[in-house]
């Protein structure tokens, strides 16, 4: 994998409508109509079904129908219950109100039927402008990518993220800034997602330690859901890497909440990267304002508070060996070549909340 600028590159603008601003979810109706499909199904999770139920009164016209089960992960017999639904009412479009767990829910329905869906994301994780849907069937998650599960149109109204609570604002931003990390050292790399990638940590380094201490701040909250849409967008936009094969091995193996797995693992992952992705590396330092990249996302980390060891959320010590021997089980692009000890090596450090130790090869 080259590890410069690429000349030589494939880029390619996924098709999606994003409206940016205060307020905005107002304008829900007007974009169903524009879709052409006004009478929704609104999917939340059972927390926000008040939200749900306030995007609903603002179609007058025709009814909207709520659906507030979306969980974690997007399991299956979840699924199968709003499907019904959707079949039931005969809606025309999906409409997501919340994070990665309810815009996963719209994902699996547009797959099945192939209604429009708008999204209106209210944390920092970035499913919004992706075509990837991950889904649990017997224990089991499987990713792919797919155009029929893009939303049609994004409404990023940053007052929906004023509830988000600090520590989720710290776990999900840090969940955001993998995704440009990650991004930057890509097989499929190029300059336009770089550009972002790097606004991306910027926006995100500056904007959540703001949010820790202030979570009113609107000004803080929308640079920050700035740089999750921008985060979001490389993630839609080139392929991962190590990162985001752990977190997910270790989501999916033992039930660890997604958004703080992200937050522990990015600066190990970061340091293991550290020796074969040195402009990556730069490029990441140089947005977090640090002198290198690990140390900068593990000081970050410290500042926000966030979890600080897989033991802390709830993984067990004797499943280190077979989340590594899981990370290896499948080859997938990466920077440094993984093997077994140093994977294992990794996840110890993570799993005891010891500090990140950079590799060099
Ligand atoms: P989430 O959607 O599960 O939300 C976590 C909790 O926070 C929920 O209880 C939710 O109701 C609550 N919440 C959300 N926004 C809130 C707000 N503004 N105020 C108060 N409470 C709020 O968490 P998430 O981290 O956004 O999403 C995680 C899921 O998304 C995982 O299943 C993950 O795999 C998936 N994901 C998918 C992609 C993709 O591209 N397919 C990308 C990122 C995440």
């Amino acid at each position: 994998m080259e590890d410069v600028s690429p000349m030589r590159f494939d880029y390619r603008a996924l098709p999606a409508r994003v409206l940016f601003g205060a307020g905005r979810r107002r304008e829900t109706p007007e974009v169903a109509r524009q879709l052409g499909c006004a009478h929704p199904l609104i999917v939340c999770t059972p927390e926000q079904k008040d939200l749900a139920d306030a995007i609903a009164s603002l179609f007058t016209g025709s009814p909207a129908h709520i659906f507030p089960e979306a969980a974690m992960h997007t399991p299956w017999n979840v699924t199968s219950r709003a499907l019904a639904l959707v079949q039931e009412t005969g809606v025309a479009s999906l409409i997501a109100v919340g994070g990665g767990s309810a815009i996963g829910l719209a994902k699996a329905l547009a797959l099945r039927t192939g209604l429009p869906q708008i999204a209106l994301p209210t944390t920092y994780a970035g499913s919004e402008v992706t075509p990837i849907i991950g889904e649990t069937q017997d224990g089991e998650k499987r990713t792919r990518r797919t155009l029929d599960v893009l939303p049609e149109a994004v409404i990023y109204d940053v007052e929906l993220t004023l509830t988000l609570p600090a520590r989720l604002s710290a776990t999900s931003g840090l969940n955001a800034m993998a995704h440009a990390v990650e991004a930057l050292y890509s097989v499929d790399a190029n300059p336009v997602t770089s550009i972002m990638a790097e606004q991306g940590i910027a926006a995100l380094a500056a904007a959540l330690p703001e949010i820790l201490a202030n979570p009113a701040s609107l000004d803080a909250r929308n640079r920050a859901q700035y740089g999750a849409w921008l985060c979001g967008t490389c993630l839609g936009s080139v392929g991962m890497a190590l990162h985001h094969k752990v977190c997910h091995v270790l989501g999916g193996t033992f039930d660890l909440p997604h958004a703080d797995t992200h937050a522990i693992m990015l600066a190990h992952v970061v340091a293991y990267q550290a020796g074969a992705a040195p402009h990556a590396m730069r490029r990441i330092a140089h947005a977090l304002e640090a002198d290198d990249a690990w140390s900068g996302l593990h000081a970050l980390a410290a500042r926000l508070h966030v979890p600080q060891s897989l033991a802390e959320i709830g993984m067990p010590h004797d499943g280190i060996g077979r989340a590594a021997d899981l990370v290896l089980q499948q080859a997938y692009a990466n920077p440094r070549t993984p093997d077994y000890d140093s994977i294992r090596a990794m996840l110890e450090r993570a799993w005891r909340g010891a500090a990140p130790q950079p590799d060099s090869l």
